[in-house]
């Protein structure tokens, strides 16, 4: 009976871009949104996606259903785009990528296979605290019980590598332990290399599943092959795992949803038969799910990422996105600086990717919307992508009046 189907709250992130395009001031600022934008705080069509775009209409190809797994060589260049081209694991012929709908589609995919193939009571799936939020949303639809590792320390806004390994030593084995693999959503800070080898090794004592989010390649550093070092340092190390892919933010191709969900099976005399049985059973999945996934956005960063000279150009936008936003990071600082504003800022400069958490309230966040017209989530969470030579002042001005009132 739907009349006992209780309102489910709108989700924050939707409701503050309605609020935000509602805001008739002029002064409007919106940080909330995790995209690209330009130095006019307008969206960015990478040139080499318009180029690949020209490509694709020129082959006027046809709109027919792609296989249930996608289009294969997308798949097979995205698989070596996080792998590395060169990974063990590819040239064993263990591993199996499926293209998703975007990255939400991959870890829901992967959530899926997780809690259809393992025992009951089903394995618990750690996530990092905080996360993205949708993290804990798949993973309790799919019946999977979600519980939380620190990840951040809020006195010094650095990462808690302490209490991460604590959480994951008492973890019971067989756990699922969700690993952004770069780039960390919201937080902006992610483990150094040395770190990350303490992580796979206590993941590795304790006999827990790696489940590597990868949704920001090429943000972190600025460059693709630097930031899977994760991904290909737990593969080296043997484990069987699985990868959530996005295109989303790296190609800006947002809308488009193109993302991959990979399986790595672990080195063995069984690996490649425990890959094809993997892959028959995601693709009774995808079936029952979307059929086939969309075939546009899949053929635009196939033919970018498998023609050198475009990947070439890929790069070099990637690097005028990350470079934009690092030297936002930088403005943003020098300005709190220059107004004195209390506390300290350093972090703003020291935390990477799309994202920073700037240790901002709730409280002073609602006033920065109501006084100031700035909106971003009530974690306090900035998409530094929002930030331009033409507000950035007037954002640091408005920081500084919260912080003082
Ligand atoms: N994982 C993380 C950590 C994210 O931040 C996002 C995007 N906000 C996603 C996955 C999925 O994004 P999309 O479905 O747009 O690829």
């Amino acid at each position: 009976n739907a009349k006992e189907i209780p309102g489910a709250p709108i989700d924050p992130l939707y409701g503050l871009v309605a609020a935000y395009e509602a805001d008739k001031s002029d002064k409007k600022v919106d940080l909330g949104v995790g995209a690209y934008r330009d130095e006019n705080a307008k969206p960015w069509i990478l040139p080499v996606v318009q180029k690949a775009t020209e490509i694709y209409n020129n082959a006027k190809k046809d709109h027919e259903y792609l296989p249930i797994a996608g289009l294969p060589e997308f798949n097979s260049a995205a698989q070596r785009l996080v792998l590395g081209a060169d990974s063990v694991a590819i040239s064993e012929k263990r591993v199996c990528s499926f293209q998703t709908i975007s990255g939400t589609g991959a870890v829901y995919l992967g959530g899926l296979l997780v809690s259809q193939f393992t025992a009951q009571p089903r394995p618990y799936v750690y996530i990092s605290s905080p996360s993205w939020p949708i993290h804990d949303q798949i993973f309790a639809t799919v019946g999977l019980p979600v519980r939380h590792y620190p990840y951040f320390r809020s006195d010094t806004k650095t990462f808690d590598l302490e209490g991460m390994m604590q959480s994951l030593s008492s973890a019971p084995k067989g756990s699922i332990v969700v690993l952004h693999a770069c780039a960390h959503n919201p937080t902006g800070v992610d483990p150094t290399k040395d770190e990350w080898k303490k992580i796979a090794a206590i993941m590795k004592t304790n006999d827990l599943f790696p489940f590597f989010d990868c949704a920001y390649q090429g943000f972190a550093s600025g460059y693709l092959s630097e930031d899977n070092f994760a991904v290909r340092y737990f593969v080296d190390q043997g484990f069987q795992l699985v990868i959530a892919q996005s295109f989303a933010k790296n190609l800006g191709l947002y809308g488009q949803r193109v993302g991959g969900f990979h399986f790595v099976a672990e080195p063995g005399a069984n690996s490649q038969s425990t890959t094809t049985n993997v892959a028959s059973q995601l693709s009774l999945l995808q079936r029952s799910e979307i059929s086939s996934p969309p075939i546009f956005g899949a053929q635009i960063a196939s033919i970018v990422l498998n023609d050198p000279k475009l990947f070439t150009e890929w790069e070099t936008d990637l690097l005028t996105m990350s470079g934009r936003i690092k030297k936002m990071r930088k403005c943003l600082k020098q300005e709190l600086d220059r107004l004195q504003t209390p506390g300290t800022w350093d972090h703003i400069v020291n935390q990477i990717g799309m994202f920073s958490f700037t240790g901002l309230n709730c409280a002073q966040v609602m006033v920065l919307r109501e006084r100031w017209h700035v909106y971003m989530a009530e974690t306090g969470r900035i998409s530094v992508a929002g930030l331009n030579e033409h507000n950035v002042a007037y954002f640091a001005s408005a920081v500084d009046d919260v912080v003082r009132t």
